[in-house]
Parts: C-alpha cells; structure tokens; sequence
C-alpha cells in the first residue's frame, strides 16, 4: 500500500449562504491536497500532520479528516489554541477575497506540539504555506525532518504557493522557498508567485532557476493551456482539456496535485499523472467550494 505524509494547516471556512447566515466548512491548501489524492487512489494511505486545539471544533475538523478516510493519528492536539478561521467575503461584483483569524492557531506551534512521525512514507508533502506559518526554529525542524525522510527514500513535494502576508518579507520568502526547493524531488511552481518572488519573467527562467537547484522533476501549471514539465534532462508537454464553465477556481492547483501524486504513487509516469491532475482540477473548478461533494466529484471522475 502506497503511503504519503501531508504536512499543513487546515482551517475553519466560513463562506456566504445567504445574505444573512454563514457555511461552515474545513478547507487549507495541504488538506484539500489530501482529500483529492485519497478520493483519486483509495489504496493509499494518506496521513496528515498538523495540529489542532481539544475544542469541539477542533473535533469536528478531526472528524472531518476521517470522514474522508484520511488518517488522524498524527493530528496533534495542543491544550492551550485552537484551529484558524477564514471567511469568505464576496462583494456586489461577486468577486472574492478572505479574512484570517489564524495567527495563533495550533497548527502553527505543531512541530513544537509533537515531534514529526518516525515511519516511512514514499510521498512527503509540503506547501509553502506550511512553511510560512512556522516560526524560525520550526522551520529548522520540519527541514531536518524532511531531509530524515528522504534519505530513507521518501520523495520529498513542494508547492511554494506565496502568500506575502505570511512572511515578515519578501527576503525570508526567498530563501525559504529556495531551501525548500533545493531538497525537494518534485515541484509544483507557479509562474505568477515566481514573477513576485524572483522576478522570474518567463516559464524558462523558472525551470532554469530550479534546475540549478537540482529539483528533478518540475511541474508547471499553465491555467487551461497546458503542463509543462522538465523532468531529469527531458521536457514534456501535457494538453489540458478547457472548461467550458468554469464556477469556481478555489483549489484547482490543490486538486491537480492530489490527482497527480495519486497517479505517481500508483507507479505512472509523469504525463500521465499530470493529465489525471488536470482532469481532477477541471472537476473541481465546476462546481462550489475548495472542498466539492463526493457525490459530484465521483460521477465526473468515474
Ligand atoms: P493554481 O491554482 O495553482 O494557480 P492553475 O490556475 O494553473 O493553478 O490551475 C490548476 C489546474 O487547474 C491547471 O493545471 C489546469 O489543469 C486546471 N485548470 C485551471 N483553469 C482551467 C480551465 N479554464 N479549464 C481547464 N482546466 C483548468
């Protein structure tokens, strides 16, 4: 049975209803990853490390990881925080953006609130979100741990997925980013948070750029177009099908990795797996939510 380990934060989504009343839902980019990876190849084990409080609602988010067969042994559980919050705010054009109340959340103490699991796993899988949300001396420690996890031959995923306002600057995104890079075996980059990152203007700079950081195997998205991938010294380039009716986005680069690393681990090559993660992305950004029903996702895949 193939395993992988996702490390992350997931939090509280609280998204419009009706003009007077709020959703209540779990979503973050690492967990979204988990659930698609472990709807798209069921034989995996897919465990998630993260942390969370002993409150109802860190309960429920437990809860909610198991409902989707993920396993909870490694979810932490901090006696003094609780889990992060966003909402979804949608103004009268229908244009989205989000709050945050996550600044003291327990998944930012987590590898203070337990120590990383000493197992073998063939996947390890980080986000670049993972790493923000860390203070500097966790930081060190997830990197130890993801170099402890390689050599016993894990590969070791990476999306570095910006977010400026998690990082104190630009510099110390950087260079985390990169030292997260530079030990990584497979990369997810994206060519708008490489132009704000480094500048990089064009999708070769960026292969160029993590080449020279031995990453050896490059997934670059391309939205509707294409994949595009270096792998070792070899390029391929995959089609991706258009959506006709794209409804919501939310996700779709956290969908096209679990759809990608579930073909990976089941033993396909690289343009396989990311035209599964492109099918799996078109699913998602058909209907609501980061998160879409079974129901929906399971007759469109099947
Ligand atoms: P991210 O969410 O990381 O910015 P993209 O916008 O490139 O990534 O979207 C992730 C994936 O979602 C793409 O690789 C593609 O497979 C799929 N996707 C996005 N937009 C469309 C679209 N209009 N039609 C079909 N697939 C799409």
């Amino acid at each position: 049975m193939p395993t992988c380990l996702i490390i992350g934060e997931c939090m509280v989504e609280l998204a419009p209803l009706t003009h007077d009343s709020l959703r209540k839902q779990f979503a973050g980019d690492t967990f979204n990853t988990a659930v698609y990876l472990k709807r798209c190849l069921p034989t995996c084990e897919v465990n998630y490390f993260t942390a969370v409080g002993t409150d109802l609602l860190s309960r429920e988010m437990t809860e909610r990881f198991a409902e989707e067969g993920i396993n909870t042994q490694y979810v932490a559980r901090s006696q003094s925080k609780t889990v992060g919050m966003y909402l979804v705010n949608t103004d009268a054009s229908g244009e989205r953006s989000f709050s945050y109340w996550r600044n003291d959340s327990a998944a930012r103490q987590m590898l203070t609130t337990a120590a990383l699991p000493d197992v073998y796993f063939d996947i390890v899988y980080v986000s670049g979100i993972t790493v923000a949300i860390l203070d500097e001396p966790q930081r060190e420690i997830l990197i130890s741990g993801l170099k402890r996890y390689q050599q016993a031959g894990a590969k070791i995923v990476f999306d570095p997925n910006y977010r400026p306002q998690l990082w104190s600057g630009i510099e110390q995104a950087r260079e985390w980013t990169k030292r997260l890079y530079s030990l990584c075996d497979i990369a997810f980059p994206g060519g708008d948070d490489h132009r704000e990152l480094y500048g990089h203007q064009s999708e070769q700079e960026v292969f160029t750029f993590l080449q020279g950081l031995g990453v050896r195997e490059i997934v670059l998205k391309r939205g509707a177009e294409s994949v595009e991938i270096a792998q070792h010294n070899a390029h391929f380039s995959v089609a991706v099908k258009p959506v006709a009716e794209v409804v919501d986005t939310t996700s779709a680069g956290d969908a096209f990795i679990g759809g990608y690393l579930a073909k990976t681990l089941a033993g396909e090559d690289c343009c396989v797996a990311a035209g599964f993660g492109a099918r799996v992305a078109g699913i998602v950004i058909g209907a609501k939510g980061a998160i879409i029903e079974r129901d929906y996702f399971f007759q469109r895949l099947n």
